[in-house]
């Protein structure tokens, strides 16, 4: 059976942009008689905000959606250390004390999220007084699973390359586990089997299939759908001044129509959706 997610992070409210991934979501479970969940990704430190996740539940049945929700991330501390224990026993991780502005000033590559890690700590003895981040050996990573693939019902079938993003973080300084860890864990507790997101996430994708082969998860397959922009072909993003679900909800307007305008690609003035 085909189960799909909705993994909003409550760190601001939702907008057209997660309107549109949630209906893609909720409509590919239900037209293949599958479930659709819902799960708040809430590990996200001093920017989460619980309180969202009500507005966001508000949101979702406004567009007349209906799902199944999951724990939330922050109930599910345990897996994550755990996961991470396991793999920094078979030496894939490494603890990393350097700070962003350390980093920036190695001048590193950028690559899809941002400077590339130049892997200064790996092999090396870390400072006890600093609190180390732990990074994936993404080069050991690749010697121990060898070639593999996964395939989004988009793109087709890909083999598996997380080098363009160098040493992730798997746990982060102040947090449990990163958003890499976390959320492919939870994708295979909740059985998950079509991961559908936004095009921005696509390559982290391929991080995702290898964390899956170390810690022998079961493989979904992936969608990811084209993002929603704006004129100056900015995908839309919380920290705009575009109006919130909530703010739309809150004006009265009619989510069970906005819901149906977007499934038929019928956006507003200046929203657009972005090319392939
Ligand atoms: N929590 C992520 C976000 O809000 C989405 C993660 C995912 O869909 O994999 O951007």
């Amino acid at each position: 059976m085909v189960v799909t997610r909705f993994a909003p992070s409550p760190n601001g409210l939702l907008h057209l942009g997660h309107a549109f991934s949630a209906i893609i979501a909720h409509d590919l479970a239900k037209e293949r008689g599958g479930r659709f969940l819902l799960r708040i990704e809430d590990i996200d430190g001093a920017r989460s905000r619980p309180e969202l996740a009500d507005s966001f539940r508000r949101d979702l049945e406004w567009l007349g959606l209906e799902w199944e929700e999951v724990p939330a991330q922050s109930t599910r501390l345990e897996s994550y250390h755990r996961a991470a224990e396991d793999l920094l026993e078979r030496g894939l991780l490494y603890r990393c004390t350097c700070t962003r502005k350390e980093i920036a000033a190695l001048e590193p590559n950028v690559g899809p999220d941002g400077l590339v890690y130049p892997g200064t700590c790996k092999g090396k003895a870390f400072d006890p007084s600093r609190k180390p981040a732990l990074r994936l050996d993404v080069d050991k990573a690749l010697q121990e699973v060898g070639e593999i693939v996964w395939e989004d019902e988009i793109a087709g079938a890909l083999a598996a390359d997380p080098r363009p993003f160098g040493d992730v973080v798997l746990v982060r300084k102040d947090e449990p586990a990163s958003y890499h860890l976390a959320a492919t864990l939870d994708d295979a507790a909740d059985g998950i089997t079509l991961v559908t997101r936004g095009a921005d996430l696509f390559a982290a994708s391929h991080i995702h299939r290898v964390l899956q082969a170390l810690l022998d998860l079961p493989v979904p397959t992936w969608h990811h759908h084209p993002l929603l922009i704006d004129e100056s072909g900015e995908k839309l993003a919380k920290r705009k001044d575009s109006p919130s679900l909530a703010d739309r909800r809150e004006a009265g307007e009619d989510g069970l129509l906005l819901a149906e305008q977007l499934r038929l690609h019928r956006f507003p003035s200046g929203i657009s959706l972005a090319k392939p």
